[in-house]
Parts: structure tokens; C-alpha cells; sequence
């Protein structure tokens, strides 16, 4: 039977794989709810892992740590896909976990996430997984220039991804990726002319009960998310399309959990799918504040079983700023004063020790009777904190 946090003799303990950002907004839900959380990371004082008494820095790779934290916990979710789906079937032997070791399979490599999701018939931009460069050759001589190259696994913010213009790029790319993943195939997709990016996340519990979030439009700099505009300023019609489209493909994974769906908005029109995270997702911070539950305490409630809350917006707007690294250096800014005087912005610091360039390090929320009014407070605060 799975645990139920309010039926149990004393407080249940979800416990999350990784402890970055996302298992620390996860935590603070789950505090709210009246559990508690142990953190399994590699390394200690990571963002989650110093909110807890029950911290196992020592990663998944130690038997001793990953006992441990099994011990400690009465179910397991995870804040990343970077965690092998063996070790995932060790734990379920143990454990409830969510999503089940079976989904993370369907999604963690981006080629069988991607025939996963063209096999219900969803619109995926036409790709193929390519073992060598003339295998790329081959797929742009069907489907021409530009395309995108990929690494199948541990892809984020961009960084296992390259455009190809001409076929003149293809060695230095391919050599570029192999340094970054030496070891499986690659995946090559044809580039998709874009309007504009979107996303929607949906929480799904074991009954299969789903709550579908406002579909948002992200904007990317550089490959990273800078700015989430919820609802997407697109038409109605095309909103519902993309829930819909969401809720297929985490029907399509038998998702039970939180998920963000990527979709692609092209130059006539169409929807595609790009890609598909097990966890919750950066395009949904806003519904913390925005929201009537947001996307951490629903994926709670959604691994626990329990009922799932709305995931309507109470305002018109919402406009989240990704606070990014400016700098190689220490992770506290110099000063959040002039955020802090505008009064009306959620600032969220994730509390890193350490900052990079282009490494998310926080974010802020504003919302408003427009997306012009939330912009300008969420802009304003996120200039406001210097680093
Ligand atoms: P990551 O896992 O690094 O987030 P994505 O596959 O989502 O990788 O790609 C990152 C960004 O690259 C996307 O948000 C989009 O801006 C761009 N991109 C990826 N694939 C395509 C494509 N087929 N056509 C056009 N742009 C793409």
C-alpha cells in the first residue's frame, strides 16, 4: 500500500533524488504539507540537501549512502533524470518510487522519449538516432540544412546540443559532442523554423487524475530559459491544443507525477513536441505565486496519491526572470536592495555556492492585469540584483 501522509503513525518522508533548485522548491512545498524530506546528492550543502537533517551527500554511487537514504524514506521522487534507471529499479525493490523506473526509461534518453511520443501519433519534428557523421549526411540529404544535432542523455541549458548550418560544421560538432558524451549514438532533427517556444507542465497521480497547467511561452538566450510569459500571449485555440498535446504525451510515458512538456510553435502555425522532463520544470516557478497550487505541491500530491490541487492561474499574468550567473565566483549576490524595494516581486535566490556564467542561480516572479505590467515589475526586480 502507498504511504499516505495522513494516515501514517508519524510524519512521512518523501525523499528526492538531487539537490538542486528544484528539490529545494519541492521541499518547501513538502514542508507546508507537513512532511519531511531526505536529499541523496553528490556532495554536500547543495541547495535542498542543507534545508535537512537528513542530507546523504555521498550520491547513488555508494551502497552504504543510497541503504541509507532508502532506509530514510517511505517514498522516493527525483528533481533530475541524470540518476540511472537501475539504480531506480534497486530503490522501487524497497520503495515506492515516482515516476516509476519504467517512465524514466521511456524519457531519458531523448531518442526513445522522441519515438515514445511520435508513436501516438503527437507531431515530432522528423529526426533519427545516428551512429556515425555520414549517418548525419544521409538524413540531411532527405531532410536538408539547417539541422540540430544532439547528445542522446544528459543534454540541458543547450549544452549537448549544435545547430548545423552546412555540412562544413558537421566534423567539428560531432567532435564537440563525442568529447562531451563519448560513450552511444547521437540524434539528428530537422530545425524547426520557430515562432515562438512553449511549454505546459501536467501533474498526474496513480488514478490517473491529471491537472494541466496554462500553456507558457519560454524565451531562450543562449539556449537557457530567460523568461516564461504565462498565459502564452497566442490565441485560445492553440493554448488548448497544446494541454492537449501534454496531457497525450504524459498519458503516452504513463507519467505519475509532475512534468514539463516543451513544444515548438513553428512559423505556419503547427505545434510540435521537442522534449519531455520527468520533474518539475522552469517554465512552471510562476505557478508558485500565480497559481492556485503550484507545480512542487502538486507533484507532492501527485506522487503521495493524494487528490491533485487546481492548477489555475489567479491573476491574468504572470512573467518569470531567470536569474543567471554573470560570473565565475561566489553564489551571493552583491546586493538585493533595489530588488527588494520593488516590493511587488517573488525573489528567488537558490542559494548555490557557487555561480557561473549562465548557470541559473535564481529567479524572480512578478504578476499583473497584463503581461506588460508583470514584465516590467519582474524586469525590474531582476535588474535590481547585482552581482
Ligand atoms: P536541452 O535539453 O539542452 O534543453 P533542447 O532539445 O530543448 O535541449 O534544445 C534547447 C533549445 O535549442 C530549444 O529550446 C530550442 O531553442 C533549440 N532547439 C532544439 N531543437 C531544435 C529544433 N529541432 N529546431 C529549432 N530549434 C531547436
Amino acid at each position: 500500500m502507498l504511504p499516505s501522509p495522513y494516515n501514517a503513525s508519524r510524519e512521512l518522508t518523501l525523499g528526492i533524488i538531487g539537490g538542486g533548485q528544484l528539490a529545494k522548491m519541492l521541499a518547501q512545498a513538502a514542508y507546508r504539507l507537513g512532511l519531511r524530506v531526505a536529499i541523496l546528492e553528490h556532495g554536500a550543502d547543495s541547495p535542498a540537501g542543507r534545508m535537512t537533517q537528513l542530507e546523504f551527500p555521498e550520491g547513488w554511487n555508494s551502497p552504504e549512502t543510497l541503504a541509507a537514504f532508502i532506509r530514510a524514506s517511505d517514498l522516493i521522487t527525483l528533481e533530475n533524470e541524470f540518476v540511472g534507471p537501475e539504480v531506480l529499479d534497486y530503490i522501487a525493490q524497497y520503495r515506492p518510487v515516482y515516476p516509476t523506473p519504467e517512465t524514466v526509461r521511456r524519457v531519458r534518453d531523448k531518442l526513445t522519449q522522441k519515438h515514445t511520443i511520435a508513436a501516438v501519433g503527437i507531431p515530432v519534428p522528423s529526426f533519427a538516432g545516428v551512429e556515425t557523421p555520414e549517418e548525419v549526411l544521409a538524413f540531411a540529404q532527405q531532410h536538408g540544412f539547417p539541422l540540430v544535432l544532439k547528445t542522446r542523455t544528459f543534454g540541458y541549458d543547450g549544452y549537448g546540443n549544435r545547430t548545423l548550418a552546412t555540412a562544413d560544421q558537421l566534423p567539428h560538432a560531432w567532435a564537440e559532442l563525442r568529447q562531451r558524451l563519448p560513450a552511444g549514438g547521437l540524434l539528428v532533427e530537422r530545425f524547426v523554423p520557430l515562432q515562438k517556444e512553449l511549454a505546459v507542465i501536467v501533474a498526474r497521480n496513480r488514478h490517473g487524475e491529471v491537472a494541466v497547467y496554462p500553456c507558457v511561452e519560454t524565451v531562450q538566450e543562449d539556449h537557457v530559459c530567460r523568461i516564461v510569459y504565462a498565459p502564452a500571449p497566442i490565441p485560445e485555440r492553440l493554448r488548448r491544443q497544446a494541454q492537449e498535446l501534454a496531457v497525450a504525451c504524459v498519458e503516452a510515458i504513463e507519467g505519475v507525477g509532475v512534468f514539463g512538456i516543451e513544444l515548438f510553435l513553428d512559423v505556419d502555425g503547427q505545434l510540435f513536441f521537442n522534449e519531455l522532463a520527468p520533474r518539475p520544470h522552469n517554465s512552471g516557478h510562476y505557478t508558485i505565486e500565480a497559481c492556485y497550487t503550484s507545480q512542487f505541491e502538486n507533484a507532492i500530491r501527485a506522487v503521495c496519491n493524494l487528490p491533485l490541487g487546481s492548477p489555475e492561474m489567479f491573476v491574468p499574468a504572470a512573467v518569470m526572470v531567470n536569474l543567471l550567473g554573470v560570473r565565475s565566483g561566489s553564489g551571493i549576490p552583491d546586493s538585493v536592495l533595489p530588488a527588494l524595494r520593488v516590493g511587488k516581486a517573488w525573489i528567488h535566490l537558490y542559494g548555490k555556492r557557487e555561480s557561473r556564467l549562465r548557470r541559473k542561480m535564481g529567479h524572480v516572479t512578478a504578476v499583473g492585469n497584463s503581461l506588460e505590467e508583470a514584465y516590467r515589475t519582474a524586469w525590474q526586480a531582476a535588474e535590481g540584483i547585482i552581482w
